[in-house]
């Protein structure tokens, strides 16, 4: 292809809302043999929501909600965001009438007043978060983090998560003070057009892969909905670079699709980056491209673009 021809590829992009950044970056599109996707946010919508909240101890609805809140407060992972929703939206609007908190809801000051406070507060990535509410121990997250600190999980409870997991959510546990105190259930239902793209990249002849830092059960359960088959799951942040790797040992070009910080070591292992426009900043910077719509389809524009550009036939 002539410069002119990738200059004029490169406009045709942004005006359909795909960033390249370069050259090498449109020509290495057509070559793509592996497309990998990132679950929460990219094959997701990323807008995560309690669907269950289950309370193992006799303590009050409220006052768990309370103590999970307060937890995940603190973090910016969209587990977090829905869990303190959920809880926000129970304080406001679920009580009883005779305890319903009828000031002004819709301010947020408010809102942390309500909040216990929180010392030594850790996130743990690919776990969950950790801290101290009245001098005890309080996690929430998922199996490894509680087995990691000693909390067992009765079978009652691994038997919920599963059926949490098989209907393709994500099974949160809380522990408060030792012991299992509930589970949250949280989905993250799939973007609209998620499996027209993947059934449309086999039918170009690129394999579709998942990658995702949650459990197995529910990545398969996901997988499953939008027809990938190649599911690679508890990968650990820094293991999805690894992971690009593993496909690119055999000459393969792999392209990664990401949103998130976790998936920026990836999408610049990746021969080609594919940042989603509403992803984080680093994200957007370690890609080659830049999807604005956050409209998966555009991973189709972006190698058509590169295949026509370069007019290599297959
Ligand atoms: P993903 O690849 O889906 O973005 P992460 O590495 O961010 O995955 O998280 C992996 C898993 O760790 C989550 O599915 C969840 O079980 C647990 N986790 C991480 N952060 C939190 C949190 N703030 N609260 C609860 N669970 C969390
Ligand atoms: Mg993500």
């Amino acid at each position: 292809a002539t410069p002119t021809a990738i200059m004029v590829a490169t406009g045709v992009g942004a005006n359909n809302g795909v960033l390249i950044k370069g050259g090498d970056a449109l020509e290495r599109a057509q070559m793509v043999n592996y497309v990998v996707f990132d679950k929460t946010g990219t094959l997701t919508q990323g807008k995560a929501s309690v669907t269950t909240a289950r309370v193992f101890t006799g303590m009050e609805r409220g006052e768990f909600l309370t103590l999970v809140a307060s937890a995940e407060a603190s973090s910016e992972h969209p587990l977090a965001k829905a869990i303190v929703e959920y809880a926000r939206h129970f304080h406001f609007f679920d009580k009883p009438s005779s305890t319903k908190d009828t000031r002004n809801h819709d301010k947020e000051s408010e809102f942390s007043a309500w909040l216990l406070d929180v010392s030594d507060f850790s996130a743990l990535p690919g776990r969950g978060v950790q801290c101290f509410i009245d001098g005890k121990q309080m996690l929430v997250g998922n199996r490894k983090l509680l087995t990691e600190n000693g909390i067992s999980i009765p079978t009652f409870a691994e038997d919920f998560v599963v059926e949490l997991e098989e209907s393709a959510k994500t099974g949160i546990l809380v522990a408060y003070d030792s012991a299992l105190i509930g589970v949250l259930g949280v989905a993250d239902p799939l973007k609209r057009e998620a499996a027209v793209v993947v059934e449309g990249l086999v039918k170009m002849g690129v394999k579709p892969v998942m990658v995702t830092g949650d459990n197995w059960r529910t990545a398969q359960a996901v997988a499953r909905e939008v027809g990938i088959q190649d599911v690679r799951a508890e990968v650990m942040p820094a293991g999805k670079a690894d992971a690009i790797r593993s496909f690119q040992k055999d000459g393969s070009i792999v392209a990664m699709v990401g949103d998130g910080i976790n998936d920026s070591p990836a999408l610049a292992a990746a021969d080609i980056g594919m940042a989603i426009g509403a992803g984080t900043d680093i994200a957007i910077e370690a890609a080659d491209y830049v999807l604005m719509k956050n409209n998966l389809e555009d991973v189709i524009t972006a190698i058509d673009l590169s295949r026509k550009t370069f007019s290599r036939i297959r």
